[in-house]
């Protein structure tokens, strides 16, 4: 048995998304062709748009673009502006702890000449202090629904509603990517213009996800060819990812509130277990609200990535921060700007259960993740 305690970095495929993959045997996938397979193909695209419109409460007018995961997704979300020189002056504001899709792209405009303004996330919440960091030069705002490794949530709308306040002209962008399924999601609601989100975080399979823009929106292409994607995403597109992501969105919006109830539980149940080691370990706090099944934790005196490692080997999956930056010499980045030391943030696991971790799966990674880490604590102490 494996447990995976790793879920904010991908959710296991659905039953449902594997047993479509051999549905799919043999057919052409191409929906821009006239033909019968063509035309199936599209009709895949339809109810894919149509199970996300649900999920998100869109209205009929919002588009959704099939993109090839959430990075491009906030890559193609995140191009403010036309070309043109005399556009390129202003500012970009974003939280310091966005996802690296979401802050390599705006640090990638300011050698264009833009000015990006990186806010303290627990200071992005208070409303006299983000009014002060803005001025109507903003060309671009963008804010994470919640966060993949610490499982905070932001308020997008009270923070987008500041943002048209001081600068109406300003794009609002939202990396939804943690929060969707998780979480119920009324896109109007937000006050934003684009939104995105990725597969693999829901169940479907890795390599689809998509950009919401808003109704009126325009939004320069990112890829030029074909007229697929409204224009603006040119090539053929991934039809069987796009089908799985239908499967997961349908499954999100069925069970949203049973799969937060299910992650609640298992986020408390590991509570409990963590209360038996005393001070030995902390639950870092970040914000008021969290996602309800992630943990940002920290072992004192034990490397996150030897606990990683040695759960690894007994069959339960954790991570010491985000996938996308394991392996990099610096500490997290999200942990940093929380004010973490760079010994806080090395000893500081990310545990996120899947939204429908089984009873079975719960039990057996708690029993693990007891024994692995008493074990490591008790070397620690004696070392
Ligand atoms: N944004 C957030 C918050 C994420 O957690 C991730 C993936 O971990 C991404 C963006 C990138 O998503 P993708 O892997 O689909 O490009």
């Amino acid at each position: 048995m494996r447990s995976n305690f790793d879920a904010n970095a991908a959710v296991r495929p659905l039953p449902a998304v594997l047993d479509v993959i051999s549905d799919y045997h043999g057919q052409y996938l191409n929906p821009s062709s006239v033909h019968r397979s063509g035309q199936a193909a599209k009709q895949v695209l339809d109810e894919a748009r149509a199970a996300i419109r649900k999920l998100l409460s869109l209205s009929i007018h919002d588009k959704i673009i099939f993109t090839s995961g959430a990075t491009e997704a906030n890559n193609a979300g995140l191009r403010p502006l036309t070309s043109s020189a005399a556009n390129q002056k202003g500012t970009l504001a974003c939280s310091a702890v966005e996802h690296n899709a979401v802050l390599e792209t705006l640090r990638s405009w300011t050698s264009a000449g833009y000015t990006l303004r990186e806010i303290a996330p627990n200071s992005i919440s208070d409303q006299p202090f983000l009014e002060a960091q803005l001025d109507d030069s903003l060309k671009l705002f963008a804010l994470m629904l919640a966060n993949n490794e610490t499982g905070q949530i932001f308020n997008v709308a009270k923070s987008a509603a500041i943002v048209r306040k001081i600068a109406p002209r300003a794009r609002v962008h939202c990396d939804a990517v943690q929060a969707v399924g998780k979480v119920a999601i009324d896109f109007g609601k937000l006050g934003i213009d684009t939104l995105a989100l990725s597969g693999h975080k829901l169940g479907a399979l890795s390599g689809i996800g998509a950009l919401v823009i808003a109704d009126g929106l325009h939004v320069d292409p990112w890829l030029y060819g074909g007229p697929q994607e409204s224009g603006l995403r040119a090539g053929t597109e991934n039809v069987l990812g796009i089908k799985t992501l239908a499967i997961a969105c349908e499954r999100a919006y069925e069970r949203v509130s049973q799969h937060e109830r299910c992650m609640h539980n298992a986020r408390e149940a590991m509570l409990r277990l963590l209360a038996e080691f005393g001070t030995s370990v902390a639950v870092n706090q970040f914000g008021i609200e969290s996602l309800p099944n992630t943990l940002s934790i920290r072992v004192r005196g034990v490397k996150a990535d030897d606990l990683v490692i040695a759960l690894d080997l007994r069959g339960v999956a954790i991570s010491a921060g985000s996938a996308c930056t394991s392996g990099r010499p610096r500490p997290s980045h999200v942990l940093l700007a929380h004010g973490l030391s760079e010994i806080e943030a090395r000893e500081t696991i990310r545990v996120s259960f899947e939204p429908d971790v089984s009873e079975a799966e719960l039990d057996f990674g708690l029993t693990i993740f007891r024994e692995v880490l008493g074990q490591m604590i008790s070397f620690q102490k004696a070392a």
